[in-house]
């Protein structure tokens, strides 16, 4: 018989609640088959890029204000958004909130993309505005490359369950996640992954929120509640 192991458990029990998430949502449509392995067009993989950005700090309803704002200006794309005047780019993604700073970090992503470098998670930390759930999102759900996206959800349900502490560092975390998973291959690295990210946030969202709902939590028989 395999050795229990929690992080396979956990992925296993989620999926099997929740299903296929479906993420990254492009044009607020969520895909649910085999979006992982689809070659995502240029224009998709910035859409992305902007809403790593557009979420830091808020709920992705708002995000999809700001998105559709800009596709109505035919601003998807990141020619036509660099020639934007930065007080009018803010403007159109106000809903985003912080939405002068965002202005900011996404003109620096753009003039980052201009210089053409690979796009490496270094070479995105480099970037002003750019921090690793940012970068990590940008890698995994527009650049399809195996690395985990650690968020608050994450380490809330991880350190309820007795996996990691509560102020743990977001590099440990992430390094726990992608180990937990090492024998696999890439590709299936990058499906595990972006389901797996999208899993915790409903979860989180459905039982595990600030007050939790453990009485009725699909993890209940497999969590220690470490609250
Ligand atoms: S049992 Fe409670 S603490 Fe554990 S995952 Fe479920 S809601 Fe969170």
């Amino acid at each position: 018989m395999a050795p229990f192991d929690p992080i396979h458990s956990l992925y296993t029990a989620l999926l099997s609640t929740y299903g296929p998430q479906g993420w990254w949502p492009i044009r607020g449509v969520y895909t649910k088959q085999n979006n992982h392995y689809r070659t995502l067009s240029e224009e998709e993989r910035f859409e992305i890029c902007l809403g790593a950005i557009l979420t830091q700090n808020t709920a992705w309803k708002n995000v999809e204000k700001s998105l559709v704002a800009l596709q109505k200006h035919d601003l998807l794309d990141p020619q036509k958004l660099e020639r934007m005047d930065m007080q009018k780019l803010a403007l159109l993604i106000r809903s985003s909130g912080y939405h002068n700073q965002k202005a900011k970090k996404i003109r620096a992503f753009l003039d980052f993309l201009k210089q053409n470098k690979p796009v490496t998670r270094e070479h995105l930390l480099a970037v002003w505005g750019i921090g690793p759930e940012t970068a990590d999102s940008m890698l995994l759900y527009a650049y399809q490359q195996p690395v985990f996206v650690v968020d608050a959800y994450t380490k809330r349900i991880l350190s309820r369950m007795g996996l990691v502490e509560k102020d743990a560092d977001y590099e440990l975390v992430r390094s726990l996640l992608e180990s937990a998973f090492a024998s696999k291959t890439e590709q299936e690295k990058v499906k595990i992954f972006n389901e797996f990210h999208a899993l915790f946030v409903e979860h989180a969202k459905q039982y595990c929120r600030t007050k939790p709902l453990c009485e009725h939590c699909p993890l209940n028989a497999l969590c220690p509640k470490r609250l």
